[in-house]
């Protein structure tokens, strides 16, 4: 019978070294945990299950994310994303987007209207210009030049939204707060018809490279020029291929003074978890306001470069999807409040 030091000298390993048992089970859980991909909110769900085929197929994270996004933009059914997003108060449907990969290579269009995949033409600006970031005309006039067609993205429940909000024309932006049968709220809980929202999508490959994007219609009824943080490196989107990769969704002024996402990568390179460092980026948020303000959303996810994911929220109803070889399941997120 061939004894466990035999087996070790014909590996050329010492016995001074762990268990072949336990080696084979640290291997499990690194392989268990990638691929991987994290989704914001429930919907993130339809999105994680796109990225999924790419990944299970050995694919790479940035091709991933950009499924998994694509799959809310084109969903007229979402109106945070995409078409069928709420238009801003002028009745114009205007999407902010980006998308970075492991390299810090990184793409952004802002305020883009009549396109409605705009996280593939993030990824355009990203590999086929010099810059990092296009808007408005200009980013509507490189994605046409570069063959995506153009678009109403203003359906008819968006609108028919708008004219109801015309009538008292107020920006308030409601708490996204999640209202699947999963996660039902309290009727106590402010908030009538959920009012924005991003899908931030965050992936580890096979091959160890992490990937994100976000994209969104931003906030409803907003004033027209208005962006948020999804198109802002280190805002709504930050990845960094040896610590991790985070995205935020919430009001995406708040998560712009603090630089959230890249806030969250930092902690991670600092040793907190991707759940601490969501947190501490949220903590970091409410300090600014006095008074906890029950009207405000802002959430985070996190992954980590080793797989471990995390997120955390101001209010409590903030949810994410994980897609693994596991299986897919949803996270409901710690919160502040
Ligand atoms: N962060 C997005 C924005 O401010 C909206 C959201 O995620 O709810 O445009």
């Amino acid at each position: 019978m061939l004894l466990r030091r035999d087996l070790l000298r014909m590996l050329g390993l010492s016995a001074a070294l762990p268990s072949l048992a336990a080696a084979a089970r640290a291997v499990d859980v690194a392989e268990t945990r990638r691929p991987v991909v994290i989704s914001t909110w429930t919907f993130g769900e339809a999105a994680n299950a796109a990225a999924w085929d790419v990944l299970a197929d050995g694919g790479a994270a940035l091709d991933a994310v950009e499924a998994g996004a694509r799959v809310p933009e084109a969903d007229p059914d979402n109106h945070s994303v995409g078409l069928g997003g709420y238009p801003d108060r002028d009745g114009r449907v205007t999407l902010d987007a980006s998308i970075m990969d492991h390299a810090g290579n990184l793409g952004a269009v802002a305020c883009l209207e009549d396109v409605v995949h705009a996280v593939s033409v993030a990824r355009r600006v990203m590999e086929k210009t010099p810059h990092v970031l296009l808007v408005g005309e200009g980013a509507l006039g490189f994605a046409l030049a570069e063959g995506f067609p153009r678009q109403n993205l203003l359906t008819p429940a968006a609108e028919h939204a708008w004219r109801e909000w015309l009538q008292t024309a107020r920006y308030a932006p409601q708490p996204n707060i999640e209202r699947s049968n999963r996660y039902s709220l309290p009727d106590a809980l402010p908030g009538g018809e959920r009012n924005h929202d991003t899908i931030g999508i965050l992936a580890l490959d096979r091959g160890g490279h992490l990937a994100g994007a976000c994209t969104t219609s931003g906030m409803a009824f907003k004033l027209h020029g208005r962006v948020g943080d999804s198109p802002i490196s280190g805002a709504g989107l930050f990845v960094d291929g040896e610590v991790g990769a985070a995205s935020a969704t919430g009001v995406g002024e708040e998560c712009l003074r603090v630089c959230g996402s890249h806030t969250v990568v930092e902690l991670m390179r600092q040793g907190r978890s991707p759940e601490q460092a969501c947190r501490e980026a949220v903590e970091r948020i409410a300090r600014r306001h006095r008074t906890p303000r029950k009207d405000l959303q802002m959430a985070f996810v996190a992954l980590s470069a080793d797989g471990r994911h995390g997120g955390y929220s101001l209010q409590p109803g903030f949810a994410y999807a994980v897609r693994t070889s596991a299986g897919t399941r949803q996270v409901e997120a710690p919160s502040l409040t």
